[in-house]
């Protein structure tokens, strides 16, 4: 497709875009015009690169930013790089994206865990150990069917404990993967939070000092006008 007069192309990777979707050289942080430069040394101010380009550009310098502060970059580092790149936020629903993947056997561990460590469980519990033991002991309702001192309670109770103990174990298993994941999202959050104030400090240094640049070279124009009117002025 040639170009049009409206489009322009990557000085980057050569496609051609409208000029309102390519930005400046100039117009870039340091570090993103540092990591251009090291691949595309012969990229003048004026080159105009497109949104794609300067993201890749940008990963790359914040990459060897994070590898030269902390060595070796983890599976975590790379998905805030990726988040950064494509522009898409980092931070997830870990709650339900936690509720969506338990199985049927998990929830029901964490149901049952949840049971067995409240006082619900306690009073019901007892209540059930109480009656139990009127029965056997008074005869009442349906006679003795574990008299003193209970044995089938105790086979009952030994069993419950049993069951009950691997079931909080699991239970706790889960619930320490879920702390985890939270943890490793709360770390992307931040990680990206912190890297997006360091472009922001990059883009206004570079936008004061382009101001001072302008600011200078409005100066310059004042004086040398000056300098013709007074010349002008001057008589001979
Ligand atoms: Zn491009």
């Amino acid at each position: 497709m040639a170009a049009t007069h409206l489009e322009t192309t990557c000085a980057v990777c050569g496609r051609h875009f409208r000029r309102s979707d390519l930005r400046e050289l100039a117009d870039m942080t340091l570090g993103t015009r540092s990591a251009l430069a090291a691949e595309l040394p012969e990229l003048g101010p004026d080159a105009l690169i497109c949104r794609g380009d300067l993201a890749r550009f940008r990963r790359r310098h914040l990459e060897q930013l994070l590898e030269s502060e902390r060595g070796a970059l983890s599976r975590l580092d790379h998905e805030v790089l990726d988040s950064l790149q494509a522009g898409a936020p980092v931070s997830e629903e870990t709650e339900a994206i936690w509720a969506e993947e338990r199985s049927f056997g998990e929830a029901a561990a964490d149901t049952v865990a949840r049971f067995g460590g409240s006082w619900t469980f306690i009073f019901s519990f007892t209540m059930v150990l109480l009656i139990w033991m009127a029965i056997n002991v008074t005869g009442a309702l349906i006679g003795t069917f574990d008299p003193y001192p209970f044995i089938l309670l105790n086979l009952v109770l030994s069993s419950v404990a049993a069951l009950q103990a691997p079931v909080i174990m699991m239970s706790q298993r889960r619930q320490e993967a879920k702390d985890r994941l939270r943890a490793e999202s709360d770390y992307k959050v931040n990680l990206k939070a912190e890297l997006e104030i360091r472009h922001l400090h990059d883009k206004i240094d570079l936008h004061l000092t382009r101001q001072w640049e302008r600011l200078a070279a409005i100066q310059r124009l004042q004086i040398e006008l000056l300098e013709d009117s007074v010349r002008d002025d001057r008589p001979g």
